[in-house]
């Protein structure tokens, strides 16, 4: 597969698209970045590794991150996670509080919001130092001892986070958070606000494509079973109400960020990171979307 000129074909392409999109100003740190950003940076499992445009750009990973805090958790608590989050696509929008009440406070899968607080919430009861702990993980899973959260933007959204406070003080009342909403709130915004590039989220998601083994050094990050699990909800759950149309068009399961990153996986395969900051009203990445469509459509290889 010419995977270089599949991407440099498909990047012309989608940059003479016009987008459409819009920048997430209800985050009122991430209405200040260049909308015209591109970036894609694809890592396949035989180390071959090719990015252009803003591929080196740090963004903000948004939500990415939760499925950095998910495969933490998961590694920690195994199996009995599912008792606090579910694993169906919730056709709502990521910051919906409509069905937790009829749900009786367990979130429908943990990549909506309220799912990602409460698996906040169970790494703050697990671990000692929770954010320096999930940095210390990102940075393993990435070789790259660099990463850091942005203060600015943590501190930009909790200005503004009241649908978040809202979702875990009415998730709190229904039992199933166990630490402080404020505390819970503070690591939750925090790990929104991890910054990177499209090389780095990359090679970061690449276990997720090679059975849950790094590629670097072959360390077993998550099993086999973990993984697909993972990958499954990625799939299901990983583009919010969008999740059945990103699987209609790209095929792949991946997640994204209102910081308009997208990561997708192919097992055993690749992994690629494509990064376009205005959103389309579901709150992807416009030109995101349409890159990594075109993309499986050139390799004609997906998942299905
Ligand atoms: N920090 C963002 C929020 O809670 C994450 C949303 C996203 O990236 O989809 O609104």
């Amino acid at each position: 597969m010419n995977y270089k000129e599949i991407l440099e074909k498909v990047m012309q392409r989608v940059r003479a698209e016009e987008s459409l999109g819009k920048l997430a100003t209800y985050i009122p740190e991430l209405g200040n970045v260049n909308p015209d950003k591109l970036g894609v940076h694809l890592a396949t499992v035989n180390n071959f590794d090719l990015g252009i445009g803003d591929n080196q750009e740090k963004l903000s990973i948004q939500s990415i991150a939760k499925v950095f805090s998910l495969c933490l958790a998961y590694k920690m608590v195994g199996e009995s996670i599912w008792k606090r989050v579910d694993v169906e696509p919730s056709g709502n929008p990521f910051n919906s509080l409509v069905q937790l009440e009829a749900d009786n406070g367990i979130p429908r899968n943990p990549f909506i919001n309220a799912g990602a607080i409460v698996i906040c919430d169970i790494l703050i009861s697990k671990l000692e130092t929770p954010k320096a702990d999930f940095l210390a993980f990102v940075r393993d899973v990435s070789d790259n001892p660099k990463l850091e959260f942005c203060q600015k933007i943590a501190d930009s959204e909790k200005s503004i986070g009241y649908r978040n406070v809202a979702l875990c003080n009415f998730i709190k009342s229904l039992g199933n958070i166990e630490n402080k909403p404020e505390e819970v709130l503070d690591f939750y915004f925090c790990l929104c606000s991890l910054e990177m590039t499209c090389q780095e989220l990359a090679k970061a998601f690449l276990f997720l494509a090679n059975g849950g083994k790094k590629v670097s050094d072959g360390k077993e990050m998550l099993t086999k079973s973990e993984t697909k699990r993972i990958n499954a909800l990625m799939q299901t759950c990983g583009f919010y109400d969008e999740s059945g149309e990103f699987a209609f068009e790209v095929g792949l399961p991946g997640k994204s960020g209102v910081g308009g990153g997208i990561v997708a996986v192919y097992p055993n395969n690749y992994s690629i990171a494509v990064w376009s900051p205005k959103l389309n009203p579901k709150g992807n990445s416009y030109k995101g979307m349409m890159f990594l469509e075109m993309f499986t459509t050139e390799t004609e290889a997906s998942i299905f």
